[in-house]
């Protein structure tokens, strides 16, 4: 399953660009690699920064499952489903 979905959190430590993600498949044998890229500068960014997407993610995923009331996180969800809570009253 690909997803990215620390893209546009995640920033470049050099220009503060948002990092985007992106996927290369490596040589023949079909190996897909993901990363979290700087886009060059002609994008806006610097090019200079790249790191592994399964890395990173796992390493938030376990964060954000050690604190599950993080505020962001929340943010996320009630964005996602805005549609569904517009319709339930609110309870405080
Ligand atoms: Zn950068």
């Amino acid at each position: 399953m690909i997803r990215y979905f620390l893209s546009g959190i995640l920033r470049c430590d050099k220009c503060h660009h948002g990092l985007v993600g992106h996927a290369y498949e490596q040589g023949k044998i079909g190996r897909v690699i993901r990363n979290y890229e700087c886009p060059r500068s002609d994008r806006g960014g610097c090019g200079g920064t790249s790191i592994s997407t399964p890395t990173t993610d796992r390493a938030v995923e376990e964060a954000m499952t050690a604190s599950s009331a993080s505020s962001w996180n929340a943010r996320r969800r009630n964005s996602k489903f805005s549609n569904v809570l517009s319709q339930t009253p609110a309870t405080r």
